[in-house]
């Protein structure tokens, strides 16, 4: 039997988990970064300003949804002063699993006059904004017990490395693009980032943001997420188990798998990537003046070559390149989630032996 990889739904949401307005450093208020946001096709927006957490569920109608969010930054201060830019620094996006939870790790804002009505209603924990992995690591943490998603923000634009994010627990997913990034000129195309961090043992997910601060960088990069219904629930819920795929151009319109098989179908695409856990992988490309809308890829030696030398972490995911360059990439798939219909492990045993 074919297992569907994607959330079988009747719709998928065009989702940005990341906006700013001018409760923080962004230039648009709440009401007018949401009305760009509505015109450019999307039902699914979290404005998550600097350090201060608001609830904007007042403003999600039947078409739109606001999530509660907010960004929480801990900086390397030692930079600061002496070198006159802005140092290395973790961004942390909190995604609140209800709408009225205005926990936050962090002390408020409150440069911005904006800010000020909003102070009030922050229950701040204070906690200690030390640029140090364990006490990230410690943030992290309390803000998953307080029921948040907490997603790990463009490591390219932070001046980050593997040693900074590679030893980071409980992120629920990571930035694979993030558009203001790339506008101010950083290539905050993080393919490499999310590889390194899944084949070192993280399970987490890749989003596409936009990280809007102004009308520059808008509408570059999203997610489409499966949910059931535009409601704050469902949307959470698939948010959690993963039930979306990032894109700035291709949409994936499905992908199964069958006794080792993997069949895709897609929008026009040049080409696309299977990476797995181990050097092993899968390349499909469009003949020349040609699209690729659809490829069976054989993974049956993968899952035979896993089954072999078993990895606790062993992982396929997709990536489809438009024919701009654009591109759509899947979530990591761990076999440990998959049955033996999927993988076809047994035939593949007798074949080999
Ligand atoms: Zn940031
Ligand atoms: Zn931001």
């Amino acid at each position: 039997m074919k297992r569907d990889l994607l959330p079988q739904v009747k719709k998928y949401f065009k989702t940005n988990l990341h906006t700013h307005t001018n409760i923080s450093d962004g230039k648009l208020t709440p009401v007018e970064l949401i009305e760009k946001y509505k015109s450019a096709g999307y039902q699914v927006l979290s404005i998550t300003d600097h350090n201060v957490i608001v609830d904007h569920s007042d403003k999600t109608t039947e078409d739109f949804l606001l999530l509660t969010g907010v960004e929480v930054n801990i900086n390397d201060e030692h930079y600061l002063p002496t070198k006159g830019y802005w140092g290395v620094t973790y961004h942390l996006n909190l995604i609140a699993k209800r709408p009225d939870n205005l926990w936050q790790p962090v002390k408020v804002y409150g440069k911005r006059e904006t800010a000020a009505p909003y102070e009030a209603l922050v229950t701040s924990e204070n906690m200690p904004k030390v640029y140090d992995v364990e006490a990230i690591n410690n943030i992290i943490a309390k803000s998953n017990e307080k029921g948040f998603l907490v997603m790990y923000n463009h490591p390219v634009w932070s001046g980050q490395h593997a040693a900074d994010y590679l030893p980071l627990k409980g992120l629920w997913a990571m930035e694979l693009r993030n558009t203001t990034s790339i506008v101010e000129g950083y290539n905050e195309n993080n393919h490499a980032v999310y590889q390194e961090m899944l084949e070192s043992g993280m399970r987490l997910f890749p989003t596409g943001t936009d990280d809007a601060h102004s009308e520059k960088g808008m509408f570059g990069s999203w997610i489409m997420v499966g949910a059931e219904k535009l409601e704050y629930d469902a949307v959470i819920r698939a948010l959690e188990k993963g039930d979306f795929y990032m894109s700035c151009g291709p949409e994936i319109h499905s992908m199964t798998l069958e006794d080792g098989f993997l069949e895709i179908t897609c929008s026009d695409a040049r080409e696309i990537f299977v990476e797995t856990h181990t050097r092993s992988a899968r390349y499909a490309c469009a003949a020349e003046g040609e699209s690729l809308n659809s490829a069976r890829i054989d993974l049956t030696r993968f899952f035979g070559w896993n089954r072999e030398v078993p990895s606790d972490n062993a992982f396929f995911r997709v990536t489809v390149f438009g024919h701009d360059g654009s591109y759509a990439a899947t979530r990591a798939y761990w076999v440990d989630q998959l049955t033996l219909a999927d993988t076809g492990n047994v035939d593949v045993m007798e074949r080999y032996r």
